[in-house]
């Protein structure tokens, strides 16, 4: 065979693999970072073939919370029988646990093993109950299992976002950025700004309940990065005064020139209640919304990019004040609500 031959042999292959695969991995550490966050190590052979080509950056996963006392369902034997998900869904409730959305916050080789950690917010009543995922991570132990479902590394080989729909951080040419998010989204925001190179600046707000949930964040970028401790004020009040303080109206000047004052028509509205918040450069460009949305200005062309992530009903009310009242570009901003009060996750 040709090396050409070879590499569209390889290439074949790797465009008939699933994008996504299951793994069964088991939790190798657990450790406290505060008494919001929990991190789990986890581990398994199976790792070997988790992976995406570039940084994770805003990775994320979908882990199956098994039922307590119970095993997690055979997920990959699903994915041999078709459309998994149905599948899983099509259980019995009792036994097919619960699915949950998180962020890688590290991947780790160490010799041959991989390991993965995940930041759980521990969002606990005084009883100790809180949704199966915070419940699952606040007694998990060395040795528990879960399902994750995550990349397959040899499909999900190209470094932009939205050829593996597990990324959403893309901000194109952009040099100055707005990063904004709740404890939630804290795991997905350290991870991109570790992963930013020098030349990008801006701000990155992240808001958490206490001043001992504070991180420390290392990052080769010039972006601001402000710490808002809630200590017992409601959810979002910091972080959207944080963000109308740093792109104000009137007369928002920033590096991003003019160019993105444009617009500023109300975004159609969202429930938060019962629908999913999210609202992606991606998804805009898809040829559905192309029309509506800035016809002919394609996403990742401007110099100014903002990633929201957390509480729906705070991203939304973000989201109107940056495309309404300031007037940014939508196709410039990724809205992501991680979570809605009193609501549990879809699934
Ligand atoms: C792309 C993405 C990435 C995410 N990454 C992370 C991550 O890395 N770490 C992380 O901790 N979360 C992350 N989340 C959020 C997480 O998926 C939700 O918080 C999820 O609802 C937790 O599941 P649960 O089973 O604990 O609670 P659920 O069963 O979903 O909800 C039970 C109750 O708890 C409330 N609730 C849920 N989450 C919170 C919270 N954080 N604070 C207060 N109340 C809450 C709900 O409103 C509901 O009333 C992410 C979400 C998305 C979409």
């Amino acid at each position: 065979m040709t090396e050409m031959t070879q590499r569209s042999a390889r290439r074949t292959a790797a465009d008939t693999e699933p994008m996504v695969l299951a793994f069964d991995v088991v939790v190798m550490a657990v450790q406290d970072l505060s008494a919001t966050f929990r991190r789990i190590t986890f581990g398994g052979a199976c790792l070997e073939a988790f992976g995406v080509a570039g940084d994770s950056l805003d990775l994320r996963i979908k882990l199956i919370i098994p039922p307590a006392g119970r095993e997690c369902p055979d997920i990959t034997a699903m994915m041999g029988r078709g459309n998994w998900y149905q599948l899983w869904l099509g259980m019995d409730a009792e036994e097919r646990g619960s699915m949950r959305t998180y962020t890688v916050r590290t991947t780790r080789r160490r010799g041959p093993h991989t390991e993965i950690d995940v930041d759980f917010v521990l969002h606990l009543d005084d009883d100790g109950r809180g949704g199966p995922a915070s419940e699952w991570a606040a007694a998990a132990r060395p040795g528990d299992r879960v399902c994750m479902i995550g990349p397959n590394a040899s499909a999900a080989q190209c470094r932009t976002a939205g050829a593996y729909g597990g990324i959403e951080w893309s901000p194109g040419l952009a040099q100055h950025v707005l990063l904004a998010g709740d404890e939630t989204a804290v795991p997905a925001i350290s991870a991109i700004l570790e992963a930013l190179p020098e030349d990008i600046s801006g701000s990155a707000f992240l808001e958490v309940p206490d001043v001992h949930d504070i991180q420390q964040i290392v990052t080769r970028s010039a972006v601001a990065i402000t710490w808002l401790a809630r200590r017992g004020r409601p959810h979002g009040v910091l972080l959207e005064a944080a963000v109308r303080d740093a792109v104000r109206v009137p007369g928002w000047v920033s590096l991003s020139g003019p160019d993105v004052m444009q617009g500023g028509s109300e975004p159609e509205d969202v429930d938060v209640d019962g629908t999913i918040l999210w609202e992606t450069p991606q998804l805009l460009d898809a040829a559905i919304v192309q029309s509506t949305v800035n016809p002919g200005r394609p996403s990742g062309t401007q110099p100014f990019y903002a990633w929201i992530a957390g509480e729906a009903a705070v991203v939304r009310g973000l989201r109107r004040y940056l495309v309404r009242d300031v007037g940014v570009d939508r196709k410039q901003v990724a809205f992501m609500g991680y979570w809605r009060k009193g609501r549990a996750e879809l699934a």
